[in-house]
């Protein structure tokens, strides 16, 4: 089954990881046997050829860079001219990606149907590019609003105006308040634009005022649920509700601590935890019944997201095995046309109204 995947920091992982992409997930981990410097070295589970053979064609890439102010103690750039340089070395990392045809830029309605309709040909034996829509976590590298148009020029499509913590446009997971004037300024040229709203990583506050200023289209890329895991990173009921009448989609994370309560990052391990696929199920169960459907939710892996193996579903051991949700969801009681709508159909009918003309 064609699969679509919203939320991958794969520049990230060339980039900060030092990982060649191009190559399978086992001689990237190979190749950091003796590393130590991050906790999930040798314990990669996304590269290029995985996504191929998991038939996940079209994700979400994300370029991210924070500004910390000083007394902030979250790593980060010391000014946003800093922070918008990490994201163009990260763009050039995408039109590498182009140019050795291993990846291809989706940014309208015309790319989104060429690239569907390549990707279900039925041609198995062409080494197909990996569709990817770009999205920005975090806007403190935005440094002015005329940076934001140039990032439109390049194919920048969705805005997450936060990450962790205090941002320079709205607070994040983990911080409190909400969003500075110039937050408010982006939104409205971001709904100008016809930017996606990306509504994951606001803190409670700086999402309802950005719900209520924003008019156009919102999803939450990666975002699991504040009833299952109770967290400030999660969505409390009534901000799901919001976000169904709205018309978002939410993908459903398989970072483990979002997924099980009580993990402790370091300590815990998925299988004692019982951390398997299934569980994104019961997050995304969870979302539909509030919505009444199963058109609201989806996926958005977050995998290798800072974390690895260590840190995500024992039943997955590359991100192929997304490949596994479609016979768990019918296995739960949800129907065909439910299972195609999660696994692609949501974000593709998103998409299309989004990007119409
Ligand atoms: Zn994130």
């Amino acid at each position: 089954m064609f699969i679509i995947d919203a939320h991958l920091d794969l520049s990230m992982n060339a980039l900060e990881w030092n990982r060649d992409l191009r190559q399978p997930v086992t001689l990237i981990n190979e190749r950091e046997k003796e590393l130590s410097d991050k906790p999930d070295r040798g314990k990669a589970t996304v590269s290029l050829p995985e996504l191929r053979k998991g038939n996940i064609g079209l994700v979400v890439a994300t370029q991210i860079a924070r500004y910390v102010a000083p007394g902030n103690t979250l790593p980060g750039w010391h000014s946003p001219e800093q922070a918008w340089a990490q994201t163009q070395g990260q763009l050039a990392w995408y039109k590498a990606m182009e140019d050795a045809g291993e990846m291809v830029q989706i940014k309208d309605a015309q790319t989104l149907e060429s690239h569907i309709a390549h990707w279900n040909d039925g041609n198995v034996n062409d080494i197909k590019p990996i569709g990817y829509i770009l999205s920005l976590e975090g806007a403190d590298s935005i440094v002015t609003l005329n940076h934001l148009e140039r990032a439109w020029q390049y194919g920048l499509r969705a805005v997450g105006p936060a990450h962790y913590g205090p941002g320079r446009y709205a607070q994040g997971t983990n911080a409190t308040g909400k969003l500075s004037s110039a937050g408010r300024e982006l939104l409205k040229e971001m709904e100008r634009m016809n930017f996606i709203l990306d509504a994951t990583h606001l803190c409670d506050d700086s999402f309802w005022e950005a719900m209520d200023l924003f008019k156009g289209h919102v999803w939450a890329s990666h975002n699991n649920v504040r009833t299952l895991v109770n967290h400030n990173r999660q969505f409390s009921d009534e901000q799901i509700k919001e976000l169904v009448n709205r018309g978002a989609v939410i993908g459903g994370v398989l970072d483990a601590w979002m997924m099980v309560p009580n993990w402790e990052r370091g300590q815990s391990d998925p299988p004692s935890m019982n951390c398997k696929l299934e569980v994104m199920i019961d997050h995304a169960d969870h979302i539909c019944q509030l919505a009444g459907n199963a058109l609201h939710v989806a996926i958005g892996s977050d995998l290798d997201g800072a974390f690895g193996r260590e840190q995500c579903p024992y039943d997955l051991e590359t991100i192929a095995d997304l490949q596994k949700f479609p016979s768990l969801f019918l296995k739960r009681g949800y129907s065909s046309m439910d299972v195609d709508n999660i696994m692609h159909g949501n974000w593709l009918r998103f998409l299309r109204n989004a990007w119409k003309a």
